[in-house]
């Protein structure tokens, strides 16, 4: 049987220990699984709870630094352990525990104790400890009565010493924006972003901003064509990751991928879920005329955008933001409220909600008929879409039959006046320019059916 490290806040690590009665091989089994999982994380000591299992054992071994004073503390297994005797006098230190991860605790405790316990064979024996061993016995048993350090005191952070092993999945300036804030809040192991798509005039393949990103990193990134290959599963379970963050991938992940880290994968969407779920959220809040949107983070589930919420922001629109402009807002804004909650996400310490599903709106993928302007449509409706596909992929009208793409507008005394135009093959230009080599009357045409 192979066991795992349980963490906080499952049940097992609350319940009381059982006595052992039945002194057989399988407690030497039971101590070196545990010995190699401590081994592992980088641990001092372990207790039978932590691996889901009801005895009372605990194991200690510690190796200090070379230029640390304590003594080394050789593999000791504890059956049955009893603090029989402590010291009055008492001191306070910083502790982990390899079930909380990254979270630090102030602990009191008596300097000294005398613990009783039983061997394999189940002989008895004492041990009077002092220093890090006294600690460590403490701590341990602790845990076969289901105490934890966060019983002692509030976490301080930030604590992380180790930062959590992070893939994160995106494409585009949304994802290399919030990455940018997280960055020194995690440890960057891989960037998987989509395939290079042509584009330019002579339709070169061009790599994602996020695979550019990760060049001028030095992080790998990979651009999986089919997410359903066994070799990416693989090669992402062979990462060892805790983390996976999703900002602005435009594919389905698969929930086979997206359950490997032991803290799942976290969402980062630019709006206030369950609105606008799907892959045009912020140029949806433009259309839409909203007062406010927002970030949600949340955790990743098998439909687009259906999870479970970990965190809100809102942001408030005054109704002058361009797509790009909203963009950079919304994605420094999830960055930061990422960076702010890790700490508690991590440590198990945030509860999450549904979303409520008859709230839920879809946004689409944007089509040419959207980001066409109908002078005949309200001039409000038009000025918001010029905003809603600024800089990209832009709104236009026709012009004899031409697109002349709107890149500026305003309204005045209900009309839509063009600030900046471009037309087809040329730079942009202010529409006072554009107007004056054109010396023709204006004729707009409708769209072609
Ligand atoms: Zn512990």
């Amino acid at each position: 049987m192979k066991r795992q490290l349980v963490y906080y806040p499952e049940d097992i690590l609350r319940a009381k220990a059982e006595v052992v009665t039945d002194f057989g091989p399988d407690l030497v089994t039971l101590a070196a699984d545990m010995r190699e999982i401590m081994h592992t994380y980088r641990g001092m000591g372990l207790a039978a709870l932590q691996v889901n299992d009801r005895r009372r054992v605990i194991i200690v071994e510690y190796t200090p630094d070379k230029n640390s004073r304590d003594k080394p503390i050789p593999f000791t297994i504890f059956i049955n352990p009893k603090i029989t005797a402590k010291s009055q006098e008492t001191n306070t230190m910083n502790e982990g525990c390899l079930s909380i991860p990254y979270v630090e605790v102030s602990v009191k405790r008596p300097r000294e104790v005398t613990v009783e316990a039983q061997n394999v064979t189940g002989e008895s024996f004492n041990v009077k400890a002092t220093g890090m061993l006294a600690r460590i016995l403490q701590h341990e048993i602790d845990h076969l009565d289901g105490k934890l350090i966060l019983d002692y005191d509030k976490p301080a952070y930030p604590v992380a010493t180790t930062k959590p092993r992070t893939i994160v999945w995106g494409s585009t300036e949304f994802t290399t924006t919030a990455l940018n804030i997280l960055r020194s809040s995690i440890d960057l192991v891989q960037i998987v972003t989509e395939t290079a798509k042509p584009s330019g005039r002579n339709r070169e393949l061009t790599p994602t901003i996020a695979k550019q990103y990760a060049e001028t990193l030095g992080v790998p990134s990979a651009e999986p064509e089919d997410l359903r290959d066994p070799r990416v599963y693989n090669y992402l379970l062979s990462l060892k990751p805790d983390l996976m963050i999703v900002a602005a991938y435009g594919r389905l992940i698969p929930q086979a991928l997206y359950t490997i880290p032991r803290f799942g994968t976290l969402n980062i969407h630019p709006s206030l879920l369950p609105k606008y779920r799907g892959s045009t959220p912020i140029q949806a809040a433009i259309l839409a005329g909203d007062k406010q949107t927002g970030v949600t983070i949340m955790k990743l589930a098998p439909e687009f955008d259906t999870g479970e919420i970990v965190a809100y922001g809102e942001y408030k629109l005054e109704g002058t933001e361009t797509y790009g402009e909203l963009e950079y807002e919304l994605a420094q804004l999830g960055g930061e409220m990422l960076k702010e909650i890790l700490p508690d996400y991590l440590a198990g310490k945030l509860a999450t909600t549904f979303q409520d599903e008859a709230k839920a709106s879809t946004t689409k993928k944007i089509t040419a008929p959207d980001r066409w302007l109908n002078l005949d449509d309200p001039a409000e409706l038009n000025e918001r879409k010029v905003r809603a596909y600024t800089p990209e992929p832009s709104a236009f009208v026709l012009l004899e039959g031409q697109p002349l793409k709107i890149l500026e507008a305003h309204v005045e005394t209900g009309k839509l006046i063009f600030n900046i135009v471009q037309p087809a093959g040329k730079n942009p230009m202010p529409w006072a320019d554009f107007l004056r080599g054109w010396r023709k009357p204006l004729a707009f045409d409708s769209l072609p059916k």
